[in-house]
């Protein structure tokens, strides 16, 4: 919903100011149409119906796998792609993977997204409408910046989409934000006080691998970046997660996992998140069940918490960027 333009829309008919908030009420209780917010006038719901569209993206497609995941590739009024993930859980939480930026500027190389046009940043209205539009398919409960695009480039819109999100069930401790390491946005993040995840996808014990696989190591090294995560663990005290994603015969090594462990100080700033790769058609390959337990153990072994994250839609390409990098190609 592009907000500023239901304000102008309701000031222009000479509707009272609390108008918009009744529309954002439904909105955010899942309301697909006009119609269904009946404590609005019939001739605003027809005008608003004809007059301002519900949300400011357009689905194109969607495909669901049958672990209930479904992701979204939606479109922009500048026809930019944007996708959104929901995932449904055993334990019934639905997680959303929200984008920032509609691709993005940095080159991850294990990352789809990263090989497409960067098209810039989603507005605040663009990042709550990929939310939305999942809201209208049931209640929602965690979300995580870990779509499209580095949203701590993105913060201003990123942070005041999360203003909102807890009218649609998603609290700011039930968010996180997923970074490659932009100190400047995690500092923002920190002064905030806000008590939002911060999550930081390390994927490499060491600068020369990090830079090969992520080259905006060179701009923030891994020592200033864990400082930064170290800074806001003491002035937010919530835990920092370490996202690291195995590939094979790249980062998965015995001692890689003891290089990391050494990295990780204080041990209860951090909790290691191991993910699974899906593989996107770059070279690298995802490692095998018995490496990402054998790397589990050995950081486990030396005081560090660790989580498997669970594979989720694969079958569907529901890493960042696959499915809109699928619909160009
Ligand atoms: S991993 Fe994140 S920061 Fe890196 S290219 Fe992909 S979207 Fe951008």
């Amino acid at each position: 919903m592009d907000r500023d333009l239901l304000r102008e829309t309701l000031e222009r008919r000479g509707e009272p100011r609390y108008r918009a908030g009744q529309v954002w009420a439904w909105l955010a209780r899942g309301a697909g149409s006009y119609a269904e917010m009946t404590d609005l006038p019939a001739t605003l719901r027809d005008a608003l119906e004809r007059e301002l569209p519900l949300s400011t993206l357009e689905l194109e497609r969607e495909a669901r796998a049958s672990d209930g995941t479904v992701k979204a590739l939606l479109r922009t009024a500048r026809g930019n792609p944007v996708e959104a993930v929901l995932m449904r859980y055993r334990d019934g939480r639905r997680s959303l993977c929200l984008s920032s930026q509609s691709g993005c500027p940095l080159t991850c190389s294990f990352c789809a997204t990263g090989r497409m046009r960067f098209a810039g940043n989603l507005s605040a209205d663009e990042i709550l409408d990929q939310a939305l539009h999942f809201r209208r398919n049931g209640e929602l409960d965690h979300a995580v910046f870990m779509g499209m695009g580095e949203p701590m480039m993105n913060l201003d819109a990123v942070l005041e989409a999360c203003t909102l999100l807890p009218g649609l069930g998603i609290t700011n401790r039930r968010t996180a934000i997923s970074t490659v390491g932009w100190i400047p946005g995690i500092e923002r993040l920190s002064a905030s006080g806000l008590p939002i995840r911060l999550a930081l996808s390390l994927h490499a014990p060491e600068d020369e691998l990090r830079s090969a696989l992520m080259p905006v190591n060179d701009r923030y090294p891994l020592a200033e970046v864990l400082d930064a995560c170290r800074a806001d663990h003491a002035i937010r005290r919530r835990t920092v997660f370490i996202e690291y994603v195995m590939l094979a015969g790249v980062n998965d090594r015995f001692e890689q996992a003891v290089a990391l462990a050494r990295l990780l100080s204080p041990r209860e700033a951090f909790k290691v998140n191991l993910i699974p790769y899906n593989p996107t058609d770059s070279h690298l390959q995802g490692s095998g069940r018995d490496a990402i337990a054998g790397f589990r153990t050995a950081l486990e072994s030396r005081g560090v918490p660790v989580t498997v994250r669970l594979t989720r839609g694969r079958e569907i390409a529901a890493a960042c960027g696959q499915l809109a990098a699928g619909a160009a190609a």
